[in-house]
């Protein structure tokens, strides 16, 4: 008998667009990619969105709303027609704090103080993802920003983070 998670193994990728022509990394990938990263058949696809430069959310197909992170049925209705979907990376931030201590962590450098913000997602209220800020001053850096998307590098893999909107690419 299929498990909820199953579903997402048994979405068509038609779902999945993408603007760039990069394939579906196979499980196998995603496993090498994120050696740090407890992986499970829900979490991959929102990986398997990374390593393409997409970030995914779940989305209803009954009732329209999206949520995060993946779930194998949607928080509001408790529908399993949920699937992950590319959003669109536009966002304001609606929290911010700034860590000066912490474990270890790849690409995290806390001697002038780490951004981390609470973003939330133009998609819907309060659907909101935790990135750091980059490409902004710190004392720039304020509650109600308009920022988007944008891909750091995390132990050579694609790492969703936000910058101030409109910036020059
Ligand atoms: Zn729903």
């Amino acid at each position: 008998m299929a498990g909820p998670a199953d579903i997402f193994d048994r979405m068509p990728d038609a779902r999945l667009t993408s603007p760039e022509p990069v394939p579906e990394p196979s499980d196998e990938e995603v496993l090498q990619r994120f050696p740090s990263v407890r992986l499970d058949h829900l979490n991959k696809q929102y990986y398997k969105g990374l390593l393409r430069r997409q970030l995914r959310a779940g989305r209803c197909a009954q009732c329209g709303r999206w949520h995060t992170p993946l779930r194998p049925i949607c928080p509001a209705c408790w529908s399993a027609r949920v699937s992950p979907e590319p959003v669109s990376g536009r966002g304001t931030v609606y929290l911010l704090t700034s860590l000066h201590q912490g474990p270890p962590a790849p690409g995290v450098d806390y001697s002038g103080g780490f951004p981390l913000a609470g973003i939330e997602l133009a998609e819907q209220p309060g659907l909101r993802v935790a990135a750091t800020v980059v490409d902004c001053p710190h004392d720039q850096l304020r509650v109600g920003l308009a920022v988007e998307l944008t891909w750091i590098d995390r132990e050579g893999a694609p790492w969703p983070a936000f910058r101030p909107a409109g910036l020059p690419s």
